[in-house]
């Protein structure tokens, strides 16, 4: 596939896979994908499982993400992780602001932004989500919402680390449901995010994020939305879990 965004395909196990089944997972990973440079490919494990996938992928093209972190950077916060500590495992991207964060953990769009700014004070990339709930699209609030998250998501963040930072269009009703967004609802909030990029930076700057999109993609559907003009990869749930299929979303998307 002929883009001028490098696709970006990550897989966010979530609060899954023991340390060895992870390992069993890469290791299997590695014979099908250890060698592809076309698409960057990252897995983002559970924390547990961090220091030895790391181990275990050191000799690939796979890159290792975490699914959180902390805006701190150490000091008095049980139960959380620090950029610095992700760095140790040589974790290169962070998924922040999941929408199961949102409404789990209250995640606001402030407290996102202020992770992102510590993302990359530590070098990490943020992969910063947003997306609408169904009441919201049913309530022709979809443009609105994703302003709010993308306009809070970012702010004070420079036209570089923009360009850096990954951001992933994910429509809450399409995670984990089997519902996958039509390529042209996928396309419109992805132009329209781009657009918003812009109008908050530049042209430069717009035409280098990448976007992914999150929800329900599968080997089935990955190729039509991976070549969508404003798609530039996706975040997996689900078939993430499952190394035939996340193999499979990887090559059915070069
Ligand atoms: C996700 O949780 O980011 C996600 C997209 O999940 P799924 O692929 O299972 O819809």
């Amino acid at each position: 596939m002929n883009k001028t965004r490098k696709l970006i395909i990550a897989g966010n196990w979530k609060m899954n896979k023991t340390v060895a089944e992870a390992q069993d997972m890469v290791r299997r990973l590695k014979i099908d994908l250890g060698t592809i440079k076309d698409v960057d490919m990252v897995i983002c494990p559970p924390f547990t499982a961090l220091a030895e996938v790391s181990k275990a992928i050191i000799d690939t093209t796979i890159r290792l993400g975490a699914q959180n972190m902390s805006e701190n950077n150490f000091g008095a916060h049980t139960g959380e992780i620090a950029a610095g500590m992700l760095k140790e495992f040589s974790v290169r991207y962070v998924i922040l602001g999941h929408s199961e964060r949102r409404q789990f953990q209250k995640e606001t769009n402030e407290l996102i932004c202020k992770k992102a700014h510590a993302a990359h004070a530590a070098s990490l990339k943020p992969i910063i989500c947003v997306g609408e709930t169904l009441e919201e699209r049913e309530a022709g609030k979809t443009q609105k919402v994703i302003e709010t998250q993308v306009v809070g998501c970012l702010k004070n963040l420079n036209g570089g680390q923009v360009m850096e930072a990954i951001l992933a269009y994910e429509p809450v009703w399409a995670i984990g449901t089997g519902k996958t967004a039509t390529p042209d609802q996928a396309q419109d909030v992805h132009a329209y995010i781009r657009a918003l990029v812009a109008q908050l930076y530049d042209e430069t700057v717009a035409q280098h994020v990448r976007i992914q999109y999150g929800g329900s993609v599968k080997p089935g559907n990955a190729r039509e939305l991976m070549e969508l003009p404003d798609v530039d990869g996706a975040l997996v749930g689900g078939a993430s879990l499952d190394e035939r299929s996340f193999a499979d979303i990887i090559k059915n998307s070069i």
